[in-house]
């Protein structure tokens, strides 16, 4: 299956929003095995948008258009694909009443250029938008009128908010996809995630074993992020799940089991929610250098006020002393970035907060305020645990300081994932 994905926005040529959607998009559709061909930004204008939806669907069987459905003077698109088509637009009663009522449960007046969205190109699929006021559209057309082959394409239309476009993308656009236009050979994904160690390494552990099922069709991704490495197992046709159960084992085998923290769409915040939740334990937090970074992850994972009882944000000696009940001998004899100190804010805030687990962490962000033993990059780290002694833990993490905040909650939750497998 070719596709090719057309996003519409001046202000995404212009620098001013981020191209998410291409990212999403395509990861949606490769995870299911489709793959993008080719990707196209353009301007918000008519001849750009004609030009680029005729030249793709010339080329392919799936045409995903995002952004300008809505109802200011530059959503042209509905429009213009409406006259690419040389069909009419025509008015659905049903959406008004949906736009309507959307407006009337925000308590808000609708305004006059709303009723446009209720305008569907004659014969099109309305994909329902239950997240915003207008719907996406798909055309489906027996023989492609545009591409000399004359086989069968899809086009569609999605609105420019990623806040409408994802959740109308998973509810109508991809199980439009796979019965208009079903994969020839089936497809298995496999993505293995992984924390504390970097991309040679994973690869240089499991690439030399793997080799045999590469023979078989199987395809290795790396994808490295900040403090992460994915690994992504990938077959198709006949014996594709067989062959990614296999390369998933020996992947497992061969990397350390603290190493993977998750498959698909876990995160390392999901995964420690999720676990806390299983075994009905609760976590506290003491951050220094962080600045709540910890914090703010695990409350981004529905469900963790289960589990999360509480954080403190403790950036002076003073706070650390009258809040944590951190010894003023310990900071003045080890300083605050220390594994003394450390231990003292994991206890404090597990005994403050009441909880079964409290993490700390304190650190030299920098770029100012190192010293020879204690460098730009140090960070102290401690788990206190209501079952047994606090663990400690010592890191250099010397980077611009929001990477810095980044990998340091990302080997704190480490620490406390190891505890809550083994
Ligand atoms: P609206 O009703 O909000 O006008 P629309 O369907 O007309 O929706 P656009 O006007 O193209 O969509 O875009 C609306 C907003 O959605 C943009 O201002 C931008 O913030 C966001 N957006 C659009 N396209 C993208 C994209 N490709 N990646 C990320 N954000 C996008
Ligand atoms: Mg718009």
């Amino acid at each position: 299956v070719k596709i090719e994905l057309i996003n519409t926005g001046s202000e995404l040529l212009l620098g001013r929003v981020l191209n998410t959607h291409q990212q999403w998009i395509c990861r949606q559709l490769a995870d299911l095995g489709y793959e993008v061909t080719r990707q196209i930004c353009v301007a918000d204008d008519g001849p750009s948008i004609q030009a680029a939806a005729k030249e793709s669907l010339g080329r392919a069987d799936l045409v995903i258009v995002t952004g300008g459905l809505g109802p200011t003077s530059d959503d042209l698109t509905r429009d213009l694909i409406a006259q690419l088509f040389e069909r009419k637009l025509v008015f659905v009663p049903e959406i008004l009443k949906k736009i309507e009522a959307y407006f009337a449960a925000r308590k808000r007046t609708m305004p006059p250029g709303s009723k446009g969205q209720a305008m569907v190109i004659e014969g099109a699929h309305v994909l329902p938008n239950d997240w915003g006021t207008a719907p996406g559209e798909a055309i489906v057309c027996e023989r492609n009128p545009f591409s000399p082959a004359g086989a069968k394409a899809v086009l569609i239309l999605l609105p420019g908010p990623p806040r409408e476009m994802r959740p109308i993308f998973m509810a109508s656009v991809l199980p439009l996809i796979q019965r208009e236009l079903p994969l020839r050979s089936p497809f298995v994904c496999r993505t293995l995630r992984t924390a504390g160690m970097g991309e040679s390494m994973v690869e240089s552990k499991i690439s030399p074993l793997l080799q045999p099922l590469v023979k078989q069709g199987l395809e290795i991704g790396y994808c490295a992020r900040i403090g992460e490495v994915d690994v992504r197992l990938i077959a198709r046709a006949g014996a594709a799940q067989a062959i990614v159960d296999s390369a998933e084992q020996i992947v497992r085998g061969q990397l350390d089991k603290g190493l993977i923290f998750g498959v698909d769409d876990d995160s390392l915040e999901s995964v420690i929610v999720e676990r806390l939740t299983r075994l009905r334990k609760t976590l506290a937090l003491a951050e220094s250098c962080t600045g709540g970074a910890i914090a703010n992850r695990i409350t981004n994972v529905p469900g963790a006020s289960k589990v999360f009882m509480g954080g403190l944000v403790t950036y002076s000696n003073e706070s650390k002393a009258n809040l944590l009940g951190v010894r003023p001998e310990s900071l003045q004899t080890h300083g605050a970035v220390s594994e003394v100190v450390a231990r003292e804010m994991a206890e404090g805030a597990l005994v403050r907060l009441g909880t079964d687990y409290a993490l700390s962490v304190t650190g030299i962000a920098g770029p100012g305020g190192g010293t020879p033993e204690k460098p730009v990059g140090t960070v102290h780290m401690a788990l206190a645990r209501r079952d047994g002694p606090t663990l400690a833990r010592l890191q250099h993490n010397n980077f611009d300081r929001e990477t810095f905040k980044f990998i340091t909650a990302q080997q704190a939750m480490t620490l406390l994932r190891e505890q809550l497998v083994s």
